[in-house]
């Protein structure tokens, strides 16, 4: 399989909450989106994040692959080795766009 990663954060800067920011990935398997809802969504109640180990669990599955979960694995490594192409990307949020101007406040 060729596999696609779009790594993607999202960013949100509140007056009330201050900022937080969320993690998520749009997968894309032989050029077909995966179909499994990862998008990040930044919020100050109720956002979406999704971390490495969210995202290449999902792959593993769908690879049919056995997915040990451990901070030394290198999962992306794994699939290469069953014979899988994959490719990263990272897409980073807009932060100066997205950020409330708050005059002189440097934070
Ligand atoms: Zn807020």
């Amino acid at each position: 399989m060729k596999i696609e990663i779009e790594w993607i954060e999202d960013y949100t800067d509140c007056e009330l909450c201050g900022s937080s920011s969320a993690n998520g990935a749009d997968v894309k398997i032989d050029g077909q989106t995966w179909g499994y809802d990862m998008e990040p969504v930044a919020a100050c109640y109720d956002g979406s994040s999704f971390n490495e180990w969210d995202v290449y669990r999902a792959i593993f599955a769908i690879a049919e692959l056995e997915f040990v979960a451990g901070d030394t694995e290198d999962y992306k490594a794994q699939l290469e080795a069953a014979g899988h192409v994959v490719e990263e990307t990272h897409t980073y949020p807009d932060y100066e766009a997205m950020r409330y101007d708050y005059g002189d406040d440097d934070e």
